[in-house]
């Protein structure tokens, strides 16, 4: 039906007979003349009908937005002075001849150029009509390209794409599990997975040495900022390969992919211990391009006479650190105010700073609600310690550790985007040594990871000291964003029951959850390891994007919904009681 997309004309067309076929962006009446700027997912042509050509020109007048229309007519060279050069075809038009309207419009619910003034539920009922906004193909565009490379690099390295089952078993990943009820195994219930962490693990065992798949994979999260329940990802696992092998085959996909598409090149990724990235950063993903650091001050405040940082100072658990933000002094009363609010959502119970007027005077150059409770010498070696010059600011959390780096990390990354301080535009590293496991709130241990990862310490040694065994993961960060983590996996089945055992996990639950996991690793069980990568992340930051649901096609809403199938529905109660499914409580119809 058509001989070239709309977007795609250019002054090397000019004088051909050609075909299109689209939408109708925008109409606009100049004087007895019709302008048409029409649209398909290449981009925006005009079309213009003069009024000799009757039939046509009545069509075209006819038509309002939205509507799909066929174009036959010729490519010409925009009359001098009213070239677009904001637009890729700006410098040619076609002369409209031939006009027919293939399908009709009701008035959109938002005109695609006001996307912004309607909410994003809107935007998600109608998303077909929102993907028809350059930039949502341009993204979904860039998303393909970014799986048929990624699929091309790691064919080319020898990986097999394998499918692994969605109706299956939990995945411990950390997050509640999807159950779909089984008809014919009456009270049973598969689980969808949250990565096919398992079955890549089986595979290896099964000598397919090296794998990947780009998975679907289902978390049942809290509703939290920017997760999906179910999202994408690049999962990958190998057969005799070591950590050190494996980031290194890895980090270089994603640097030729950002050379290849999107034309950055990236530096060589650094590799930092997990204990560093939480001390200089608070976070286990630092976002680099931020010169701002964390810097313990604990044992210069364990005698003061101010409770609120002594008390810290001298518990186990605790931490006091600062934050210095060069030339901060010229931050308002109010600007605090919001930083201290803002550091409340993760907990810290206030913000202490010092704007440091003149660092010579150590009696009168330190303005600050809290200075007069910290003696000289404290004074005078904190300003050393945090090398403040004239001018700086140094902000101040004191609580737990966990809620000291919560805080003072999130801090750091607001000031770095609020101030402008970003260094440079990507910051890619390696986190790793990461701990086996951290402590729950009920006084338990969980795994940082999953409870499949290697330690890199003996049985016994991890047994000895669980909470300070370090495990063989490794994360890559991107701009303080996770795009992907993985480890080296345990391939010994004392090791796993080991590990099973701390988690707290009997021996009876072992066999009925990972029975099938424990037999494999006695039958001829290679070392293997791998990761995953966050493929919505992934495309989120190579688009700029400021949220997944961007760069996915249909996401759900915030509230883990389909505002444009209306899924989750209520179903028929004929087909819950084929499942055995009864409701506790009776769900309103209507
Ligand atoms: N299964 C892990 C995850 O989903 C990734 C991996 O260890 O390969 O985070």
């Amino acid at each position: 039906m058509r001989s070239h997309y709309c977007g795609e004309l250019t002054a090397s067309d000019v004088d051909q007979q050609i075909t299109l076929c689209g939408w109708v962006h925008r109409r606009r009446d100049h004087g007895g003349v019709i302008f048409l700027d029409l649209r398909d997912r290449e981009g925006i042509v005009q079309v213009v009908f003069d009024p000799d050509l009757e039939a046509s020109f009545a069509l075209a007048d006819s038509c309002r937005n939205e509507f799909v229309v066929q174009v036959k007519g010729l490519v010409r060279a925009r009359p001098a002075g009213t070239e677009n050069p904001d637009m890729p075809t700006g410098a040619v038009e076609v002369l409209g001849q031939e006009f027919d309207i293939l399908n009709k419009s009701e008035t959109p619910p938002f005109q695609l150029d006001e996307h912004q003034s309607v909410g994003e539920d809107v935007r998600l009922k109608y998303r077909y009509v929102d993907l028809r906004r350059p930039e949502m193909a341009a993204k979904l565009k860039l998303r393909s390209k970014v799986s048929t490379f990624i699929r091309n690099f790691l064919d080319q390295n020898g990986f097999l794409d394998i499918e692994t089952p969605i109706l299956t078993r939990a995945t411990p990943e950390g997050a509640r599990d999807y159950l779909v009820p089984s008809r014919t195994h009456k009270g049973h219930f598969f689980a969808l997975p949250q990565s096919p962490q398992l079955f890549k693990q089986l595979l290896m065992v099964a000598g397919m040495d090296r794998y990947y798949q780009i998975a679907k994979c289902f978390r049942d999260e809290d509703l939290r900022a920017d997760r999906q329940p179910e999202f994408t990802q690049i999962d990958i696992e190998t057969s005799f390969m070591d950590e050190g092998q494996i980031m290194a085959l890895t980090e270089k996909m994603v640097v030729e992919l950002f050379k290849s598409q999107i034309n950055v090149d990236l530096d060589a990724f650094p590799t930092m211990p997990y204990s560093e990235a939480m001390e200089t950063y608070g976070s286990d993903k630092p976002d680099l391009r931020i010169p701002l650091q964390l810097v313990t001050v604990s044992d210069l405040m364990k005698d003061v006479d101010f409770k609120v940082f002594s008390g810290p100072a001298n518990d186990d658990n605790g931490r006091v650190a600062g934050l210095k933000v060069p030339n901060g002094g010229s931050l308002t009363r109010k600007q605090i105010d919001t930083y201290t609010k803002f550091v409340s959502i993760y907990g810290a119970r206030g913000l202490a700073y010092i704007k440091v007027n003149d660092a010579s005077d150590l009696e009168a150059g330190l303005q600050s609600p809290i200075v007069k409770f910290l003696p000289l010498e404290v004074r005078a070696a904190l300003l050393e310690r945090l090398e403040a010059k004239n001018g700086d600011l140094i902000f101040f959390g004191a609580d737990t550790e966990k809620v000291v780096n919560e805080a003072l990390g999130a801090l750091r990354c607001k000031l770095g985007e609020d101030l402008e301080l970003m260094t440079c535009e990507w910051a890619p590293l390696w986190v790793v040594d990461f701990p086996m496991f951290e402590a729950t709130s009920d006084g338990g241990i969980t795994a940082i990871h999953h409870p499949f990862t290697a330690p890199s310490c003996t049985p016994e040694e991890l047994e000895a000291s669980p909470l300070t065994g370090l495990s063989r993961a490794y994360d890559m960060v991107l701009n303080g964003t996770e795009l992907g983590g993985g480890s080296i996996r345990i391939h010994q089945q004392e090791m796993q029951t080991k590990v099973f055992e701390l988690l707290n996990i009997g021996a009876e639950e072992q066999q009925d959850k990972f029975g099938f996991l424990l037999d494999a690793l006695k039958f001829g069980c290679p070392p293997h390891g791998g990761l995953a990568f966050g493929l919505d992340r992934l495309v989120m930051l190579m688009t700029g994007s400021n949220s997944i649901r961007e760069v996915i096609a249909f996401p759900k809403t915030q509230s883990a919904a389909c505002a444009m199938t209306q899924a989750p529905s209520i179903v028929a109660t004929k087909q819950l009681r084929e499942l055995n499914i009864k409701l506790r409580e009776k769900i309103a119809t209507d």
